[in-house]
């Protein structure tokens, strides 16, 4: 059984009309709905507005995979936090950061680099699968199109993807490495980049696949208790 926590900044309470109108039950309560009908998944959400971040030790610790979008308040989560995630994604825990998360502590942290990208508002998207044989793709056609999604646009400022999985084409002309997967300790990152607030991503069928494959795809084998390196401290998770 895979043990998954979304995280979001908003709650419900907390989430704009525009957003509602949209997803009613917010962004967590969408991405919960398509990934609760799984049998090999316990899924929970969290978000910013509780205790200790929604994300307190005996949560943090009983997560295989993390799911995080972020967009306005990514300074308020505690640099104390950013540690204790990136210490678990290298002891083992999965992570997807989705759309506006790519400027999330947990995220910055754990590529190393600025990770800003271009952006402008509404526009048509064509996802092209560039790596059909990968596990994350499976199900997923050449192509399939949003009608309506944030424009993200090269150069998106992040280390070289051990997997790209997903290239977005726009129909202003940008290109977007949309889908990408990273090696970090014994975790695996995965990055996606559709899902503006409000845009509904979220119900498209290719979406939910692919963030449903996943999670199954970055869930650990085992998250180990601690990293020993002969020339580091040791990192607790
Ligand atoms: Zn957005």
């Amino acid at each position: 059984m895979i043990n998954v926590t979304i995280w979001n900044e908003d709650s419900i309470e907390t989430s704009a009309e525009s957003v509602l109108a949209v997803y009613p039950e917010g962004l967590n309560g969408a991405i919960r709905d398509f990934l609760k009908v799984n049998d090999d998944m316990n899924v929970r959400t969290a978000n910013l507005e509780e205790d200790e971040c929604g994300l307190p030790d005996e949560i943090l610790n009983s997560t295989d995979v993390l799911i995080w979008w972020g967009h306005g308040k990514h300074q308020r989560v505690p640099d104390e936090l950013v540690k204790k995630i990136h210490n678990r994604v290298l002891c083992g825990m999965g992570m997807i950061f989705l759309h506006s998360a790519h400027f999330s502590k947990p995220f910055i942290s754990l590529m190393g680099t600025t990770c800003s990208l271009k952006w402008r508002e509404g526009d048509r998207e064509r996802i092209w699968t560039i790596l059909p044989y990968h596990p994350i793709a499976k199900g997923i056609p050449e192509h399939f199109e949003l009608e309506s999604e944030e424009m993200y646009g090269e150069r998106f400022d992040i280390p070289a993807p051990d997997e790209q999985i997903f290239l977005g084409w726009f129909a202003g002309g940008e290109v977007f490495r949309s889908g990408n997967v990273w090696n970090r300790g014994l975790g695996k990152v995965f990055y996606f980049q559709p899902g503006h607030e409000t845009n509904g991503s979220f119900h498209n069928e290719y979406v939910q696949r692919i963030i449903t494959n996943g999670v199954r795809y970055v869930a650990p084998v085992e998250i180990v208790e601690k990293i020993e390196c002969p020339h580091f401290e040791s990192l607790e998770k």
